[in-house]
Parts: C-alpha cells; sequence; structure tokens
C-alpha cells in the first residue's frame, strides 16, 4: 500500500483495487458521500418526494444509509424521513438488531416504524418455519419485501431507501439470471418506472461494495457488529456470493458489471416480457400473467394456514 493518500499527504485507509486509489479516512469518507449523491441524483431520489422511508434492519448498511440519506435531506427543506424495522420473529437474533433501530433513530432523531410478522401475518418467523416445507430464507425473503411494502404504504412514503450494497445487488442479478426469473429481474430497483403496488425503492449504496460499506461504517462509529441470523447456514445467496468473491479475484470489476447489466437489460424487459397487475387479496405488485391469482406473499400464508 502507499504510504500516502492520493489527495493528500495522510496516511491512506483503504486501497481500491477497482479504482487503484489509496484513500485516507478522510477522503474516504468524501468519496462514499459524494457517490451517494450521485445515485441520489441519477435515482431521482429527491425530485418531488416529500416523504421517504429508510428500511432499518439494524444491520450496517441499513444504518450507515440512514445516517447518510439523513445528512443529505438536512439541506433539502420540506422533506420528511422515517425508518421502517421489519421484525420476522426470529428468537435470538432480531430482539438485539430491533433495539438498534430504536437506539439509532433515537440518536438520530427520526419516527421509526416497527411492524412484525407476528402483527402483519399472525404469525413468527420460528413459527412458520415448523409450518412450511420452504426453506426460512425463502419464506423471510418472500414477507420481508412484502411487509416493508406494506409499512411503506401505510406510513405514506414516496419512496423506500433501502441499504443494498453492490455485493448485494450483484448477487441478486446473477440468482435471477441463473433462475431465469425475467419478472424478478424486471423488479428490481432502483426504480423509474411505477410497477403497480409497489412503493419505488431507491438504493443509494448500491455502486459501493461491502467491504467499503464496513469501512465507512466504522469510521463513522455506528455499530457494525451484526448478530448472525440461526438460519443464515442455510442461505441459498451464499452460493452465489462465494461464486462472485472469485469472479471479482479474477476480473475486479465482476459486480460493477453485473450491475451495468441489469441497469441496461430493464428497459427492455419492462417493454418485452412483463406486466404488471396487482395481487387481487392484498394488492401489491404480481405479474399479469397470474391475473387473479394472488401474489407470493399471500399464497405463502394461505398454504401455512396462519392467516
Ligand atoms: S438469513 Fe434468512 S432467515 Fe435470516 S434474516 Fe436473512 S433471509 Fe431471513
Ligand atoms: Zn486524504
Ligand atoms: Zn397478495
Amino acid at each position: 500500500m502507499s504510504f500516502v493518500c492520493d489527495r493528500c499527504k495522510k496516511r491512506p485507509q483503504i486501497f481500491i483495487r477497482y479504482s487503484g486509489q489509496h484513500l485516507c479516512a478522510d477522503h474516504f469518507l468524501d468519496l462514499i458521500r459524494r457517490r451517494v449523491r450521485k445515485e441520489a441524483r441519477s435515482q431521482r431520489l429527491l425530485d418531488s418526494r416529500k416523504r421517504i422511508a429508510v428500511a432499518l434492519s439494524g444491520g450496517k448498511d441499513s444504518i450507515l444509509t440512514l445516517k447518510l440519506v439523513s445528512e443529505m435531506l438536512r439541506s433539502c427543506r420540506g422533506r420528511e424521513l422515517v425508518a421502517i424495522t421489519i421484525d420476522e420473529g426470529i428468537s435470538g437474533y432480531r430482539p438485539s438488531s430491533v433495539e438498534i433501530s430504536r437506539k439509532i433513530t433515537g440518536e438520530l432523531g427520526i419516527p421509526l416504524e416497527l411492524r412484525s410478522f407476528r402483527d402483519l401475518y399472525g404469525a413468527d418467523l420460528d413459527r412458520m418455519v415448523e409450518l412450511s416445507e420452504l426453506g426460512p430464507c425463502t419464506i423471510c425473503g418472500i414477507l420481508r419485501r412484502h411487509a416493508l411494502n406494506r409499512a411503506a404504504r401505510l406510513v405514506d412514503a414516496d419512496v423506500l431507501v433501502t441499504g443494498h450494497n453492490l455485493d448485494d445487488m450483484a448477487q441478486t442479478v446473477l440468482m435471477n439470471v441463473m433462475s431465469a426469473d425475467m419478472h424478478r429481474l424486471a423488479r428490481m430497483g432502483p426504480h423509474q418506472e411505477r410497477i403497480p403496488g409497489l412503493v419505488p425503492r431507491s438504493m443509494v449504496l448500491r455502486t459501493t461494495p461491502e467491504t467499503e460499506t464496513y469501512l465507512a461504517a466504522l469510521l463513522l462509529g455506528l455499530p457494525v457488529h451484526e448478530p448472525e441470523c440461526p438460519y443464515s447456514e442455510v442461505a441459498h445467496r451464499r452460493v452465489f456470493q462465494n461464486i462472485l468473491l472469485e469472479a471479482e479475484r479474477e476480473t475486479p470489476g465482476t459486480r460493477h458489471s453485473l450491475l451495468r447489466f441489469h441497469e441496461q437489460i430493464t428497459p427492455l424487459i419492462h417493454r418485452a416480457n412483463v406486466v404488471f397487475g396487482k395481487c387481487p387479496t392484498c394488492s401489491e405488485s404480481v405479474a399479469e400473467n397470474g391475473s387473479g391469482v394472488p401474489c407470493k406473499a399471500c399464497q405463502l400464508l394461505q398454504d401455512m394456514g396462519v392467516k
């Protein structure tokens, strides 16, 4: 590593391999803030959107997102910020992250909307795992997306900002391509076009790799130690995480390429293949070719008989 930052004489904290930059703590944080502003502009986060919700899981990426978006909104009048936390009901895991969400929103003076699977769907994830043959992460993924959207609608949010980083985005693109899931690929945020029943999503950290969100959170004094979900061993996503780690080692910039691929293909998919409609039960977004059929969350709840 170089002995000085590329922009000043201070000691570097990070070498960014895909861009070849050595940066000190101040210039690294400056880069992250500029990137977040650039993403907010390109995703039109602040255009005529008055009520901005941030999905706050209590993990470092969502906390960093909340912190950077709240900083950005200090210079924008007439905007309201609200945080949304979903408690899935995972014993030994969720209670501590819900506590972190409470603490961080208290410190930043941001209202917190806390919803749980039990309130919304009548059962905790721990109970649902016993009732369904599906894996815990599949149930959790379907219902958390559904719950977040429902909560965002309940607080009248114009946009929902999530903490997805570059690694999350690249993994999701790869997963959807490998399972030939055009509908999911088309539904992925950030959303420029309005999808019926879906509060538009924005991801201001989507071009920032996880190693960088970790360092940024650390340098800003935010909590970085996330408790491990007891179900995470079976997370299907791990396979794609490992593929991408290997690909990035061989070819730095692979994750950015997957993101660009998604950006380029999204308008083509929207026009060519996927038409969206609304779920007849809950009004959430659903593929039109499934017209009259409930969305995945409603089907899942029906199968488990919890609601
Ligand atoms: S690891 Fe799986 S079950 Fe645990 S929070 Fe993540 S998606 Fe949900
Ligand atoms: Zn510097
Ligand atoms: Zn539904």
